[in-house]
């Protein structure tokens, strides 16, 4: 699709990136009504991580403002068509967190930061957790952490579903068009250039995942982002297993599984590979990769022994030296925001952020939860977030 001289001109607010988060900003800056809003992407709407999400739902968090932006976006998604006006993907399975026996104790204390949080959560015990999920090995399992309201949801749909409501609010989408430059003087930022011209507009925020460091160091900012290639392998129930069951994350194989369907089984891992680049990465996973991964898993869930690999999915985290998100105004540069570092959990936050970045920019701050310990000067400021009990695989 091309879009020639069709491109506007000038803008209120331009939004770089079609994904979960630049769709959810889009959708809700448009409830506000604050004038014209474009929403560019390079490529299509989704086709970057969102689109290749596992899409786990989960509370469980160390940092208290990360579970609360995971309650309000819970709350979403369980009421996607009266917010949304679509059926949504939100499959609620129940989620268990399993962390090294050693961490118990700050299993604990995060459990019971979350409960004041409003998260329904329990600690349950390893005799508990084999009477609700029996196809695991618990032997190792002192307590674990279990949300029966949290589940999984897909990447894709929420992108597209908050981008097409934001387009009949008003919003204009352009895909098919890549952001070459920003442009800015004086401390400020005047708009975008893109390969189909040039956009003036007072204000840009940057949803660009991991092509978001390179962009601003375009407007004269380093972010300390890295990306990082990883791997999830989709199976096909191994015919002894139930199908179903508790999303899971866990740290003693250090790998994150749940359900696909009834018939499928999605196995992710913990570790990936720094420096890819996010528009040239290997589109198949390696056998080798995905067979070690899934060996690990085993040793909770023997049955995928006999499980067949369907197919793998790839894709690349933004990570940030502290795993959080960055959010905020660049320092210097009135106008620009950014929005990206998820550090491989952005899903599960996507409708909160979108609401609170929407307050950012129309009020000021934002109110809803508080993110200034998000703020992208932290890193240059030496306070990168650390959460009380924060896990060693945090
Ligand atoms: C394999 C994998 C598994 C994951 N599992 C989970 C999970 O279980 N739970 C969870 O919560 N999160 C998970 N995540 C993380 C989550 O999916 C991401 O944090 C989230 O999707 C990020 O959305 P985004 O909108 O910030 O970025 P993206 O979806 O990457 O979107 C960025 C967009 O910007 C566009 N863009 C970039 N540069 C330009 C430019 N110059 N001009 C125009 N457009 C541009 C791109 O085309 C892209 O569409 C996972 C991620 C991956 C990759």
């Amino acid at each position: 699709m091309s879009h020639g001289n069709s491109q506007p001109k000038t803008a209120d607010i331009v939004i770089i990136g079609a994904g979960v988060m630049g769709a959810s900003i889009a959708f809700h800056l448009a409830q506000r009504n604050p004038g014209k809003i474009l929403v560019i992407d390079k490529d299509h709407v989704g086709s970057g991580g969102s689109g290749r999400s596992s899409a786990l739902i989960r509370m469980h968090y160390s940092f208290p403002p990360e579970v609360q932006l995971a309650v309000v976006s819970l709350h979403v998604f369980q009421h996607w068509r009266e917010v949304v006006g679509e059926p949504g993907d939100f499959r609620k399975t129940g989620f268990v967190r399993i962390v090294h026996p050693n961490e118990s104790a700050r299993l604990k204390l995060n459990v019971e930061m979350q409960q004041g949080l409003g998260v329904n959560v329990q600690l349950i015990s390893r005799t508990e957790l084999k009477k609700l999920e029996p196809d695991w090995a618990v032997d190792e399992v002192d307590l674990a952490a279990y949300e029966p309201d949290s589940g999984y949801g897909d990447g894709a749909g929420v992108a597209n579903d908050f981008l097409s409501r934001a387009r009949d609010l008003g919003v204009t989408y352009l895909p098919k068009t890549q952001v070459t430059a920003v442009r800015a003087d004086g401390g400020r930022i005047r708009g975008v250039v893109s390969d189909h011209g040039e956009i003036s507009a007072p204000v840009v925020v940057t949803a660009t995942g991991p092509w978001t460091r390179p962009m601003c160091q375009n407007a004269g900012y380093d972010l300390p982002i890295e990306n990082e290639y990883h791997q999830v392998a989709i199976l096909k129930n191994a015919p002894a297993m139930k199908g179903g069951g508790c999303a899971c994350i866990d740290s003693v194989t250090a790998t994150y599984f749940r359900s696909d369907g009834q018939d499928k089984f999605l196995v992710g891992d913990f570790y990936g590979q720094r420096g890819v680049d996010p528009d040239n990465f290997p589109q198949r996973a390696s056998d080798d990769l995905l067979e070690e991964m899934i060996e690990r898993a085993c040793r909770r869930i023997p049955k995928l022994e006999n499980a067949e690999v369907m197919r793998g999915v790839t894709g690349v985290y933004d990570m940030t030296p502290d795993s959080r998100p960055i959010l905020g105004e660049i320092p210097g540069m009135d106008g620009l925001y950014v929005c990206a570092g998820f550090s491989g959990m952005g899903f599960k936050i996507s409708p909160a952020i979108g609401l609170v970045m929407a307050e950012l920019l129309l009020d000021g701050r934002a109110k809803t939860v508080d993110i200034a310990a998000f703020r992208p000067s932290r890193f240059a400021e030496g306070q990168p977030i650390k959460a009380e009990y924060e896990y060693k695989d945090d």
